[in-house]
């Protein structure tokens, strides 16, 4: 019988589709392909009447048992795809926290930066800005460093076009400020700088500086020396201790460099103060009147002092930290310490 042979062949397949089946969805397609009012089984049962009579009933028999057959198996298959949900939905516990975004935080040199800031600004500095590419004029003349001066060869720099370049200092500051505002003038400014050092564990060809700057009528080195040691004291603790040595800049006269007590073995000495119970952090002085002849403000009439530090180097002391390079490595493991 043809019918037969036909139906047959429509088992197999259909039961080699339905075991296959994945979805939930495919199981559908494959009820309607098979069972469905135009499916191939509904299509066989119609051809029924052209088949010879005697053989009507074993037909008839057979698409019965068939369309069992197919039904419980895709009923079967369906029992196992819906626990199969069930299990990954009881498996999924709603009452987990959701997927974590870490948060940044503040990278270390910007926290001490504004911790900085943060002192003078409570003694009366305001917090400017400045730009980080410069005329030679803000970088060196007007801080009395001239042309083939043997001082400008302590500032290496970096030029880009047109007699521009990224300033080596935060100096730079001090002469715009002084140009935009007469006094009395109690500024800070805080910012990259850029010097074409071979970098090592102490040096980088970009690093932040802090300046200072007070102007006024009557200001003394006195005032100079109650500002730093009210920061040193601040920052450093209590019972630090300052000591200035004398020392030369080309824009402060006269200029010290300040070193404070080593604020972890207390002047004892240890790994951090090189076993010498001091460290060095800052330079000072008073401004020297040829710079604010520079700006026009009347060197007899005003008087000011000047300071700068580096922020990476203390920030370096405050926290024990060796090498200058982890501050721009970006590693999570250094960074997320703080
Ligand atoms: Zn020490």
């Amino acid at each position: 019988m043809k019918l037969l042979e036909k139906l047959k062949s429509i088992e197999k397949s259909a039961i080699k589709e339905i075991l296959e089946i994945n979805s939930l969805e495919g199981l559908e397609n494959s009820r309607v392909k098979y069972l469905g009012r135009k499916g191939e089984l509904t299509a066989a049962i119609k051809s029924i009447k052209n088949v010879a009579k005697k053989d009507k009933p074993k037909a008839g028999q057979f698409i019965n048992e068939m369309k069992k057959k197919i039904g419980s198996l895709l009923d079967e298959k369906e029992q196992g795809l819906r626990e199969k949900e069930m299990a990954s939905l009881e498996n999924h516990d709603i009452t987990l926290p959701g997927i974590e975004r870490e948060m940044g935080r503040k990278h270390p040199l910007i926290r001490t930066m504004e911790e900085i800031i943060d002192i003078f600004a409570r003694m009366g500095f305001k917090s400017v800005d400045s730009p980080e590419v410069e005329t030679e004029f803000y970088n060196f003349e007007a801080l009395n460093i001239p042309k083939n001066h043997p001082s400008r060869e302590t500032f290496h720099t970096f030029y880009v076009e047109n007699g521009m370049l990224l300033r080596s200092q935060t100096s730079t500051a001090q002469i715009r400020m002084m140009e935009k505002e007469k006094p009395p003038l109690q500024i800070v400014h805080a910012g990259k700088v850029y010097r074409p050092d071979a970098v090592d564990a102490s040096h980088s060809f970009m690093f932040y500086q802090m300046e200072g700057l007070m102007v006024d009528k009557g200001i003394v080195f006195s005032d100079l020396k109650g500002v730093l040691e009210k920061f040193a004291k601040e920052y450093f603790g209590e019972d630090v201790q300052m000591k200035f040595r004398p020392h030369y800049f080309p824009f402060t006269e006269p200029s010290a460099e300040i070193d404070i007590s080593c604020f972890i073995c207390g002047g004892k000495g240890c790994r951090v103060c090189s076993y010498k119970g001091w460290l060095e952090v800052l330079g000072a002085g008073m401004i020297n009147p040829r710079v604010l002849e520079f700006v026009k403000i009347d060197p007899k009439e005003y008087t000011g002092f000047a300071f700068g530090m580096g922020i990476d180097r203390i920030c370096m002391l405050k926290h024990g930290i060796d090498d200058i390079r982890l501050f721009y490595e970006n590693d999570v493991r250094f960074l997320r310490q703080f």
